[in-house]
């Protein structure tokens, strides 16, 4: 999973200040527990900058495989606290659909994520949804019902995979380049 680094550049990160993004999101939370009195711990902290280094979403085990290497703590416990702080206080997202955790793109900020997931690459981008408007909101509120959350998490090709074909989902590990891109006329010649 981890040789196909180059195809998890999250749709709607193409290119960006990476450092700095970093920087200004571990910031943004440390600002906020400070103001909410909350603790980010090195761990809680260690376990953020993990989420946010690749914009990806990452498994509780794969987390607590970079915490153990880096001495930080080697029992499940550990990654999954930090995690259920991380997602309480709005830092960090779960993805159900893929049993997994993204850095939030808009900490501190109150709002219901949306999620678009890659089929082919796990790329996940967040997005913003009103659960409270549109057709649910309204069929809600004909129920007399008040959403308060929604999950919503979209499959589909992200605009990588949608160019490269979403060939590299069965492992075949050619993330190196776009050396066999078979062009549209080599497909049709192939079958006497
Ligand atoms: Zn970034
Ligand atoms: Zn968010
Ligand atoms: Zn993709």
């Amino acid at each position: 999973m981890s040789d196909t680094a180059d195809a998890l550049t999250t749709i709607g990160f193409a290119s960006h200040d990476h450092a700095r993004c970093i920087d200004s999101a571990v910031a943004a939370a440390d600002t906020h527990c400070r103001a909410a009195g909350l603790h980010l711990t090195p761990g809680r902290r260690r376990v953020l900058e993990i989420l946010l280094a690749e914009h990806r979403a990452m498994g509780a085990y794969e987390i607590l495989d970079i915490l153990r290497r880096e001495g930080l703590g080697s029992q499940p416990p550990v990654a999954y606290r930090a995690l259920d702080f991380l997602v309480t206080h709005g830092f960090a997202h779960k993805i159900e659909r893929l049993n997994a955790f993204i850095a939030c793109t808009q900490p501190g900020a109150r709002h219901a994520p949306a999620f678009l997931i890659c089929r082919a690459c796990e790329a996940v981008a967040e997005t913003t949804s009103s659960p409270s408007a549109g057709r649910l909101g309204r069929a809600a509120r004909a129920a007399g019902f008040e959403i308060e959350a929604a999950v919503v998490e979209a499959t589909g090709l992200c605009p990588k995979c949608r160019v490269t074909g979403p060939a590299t989902a069965d492992g075949s590990a050619s993330a190196k380049g776009p050396a066999q891109t078979g062009g549209p006329g080599q497909t049709d010649g192939a079958a006497r």
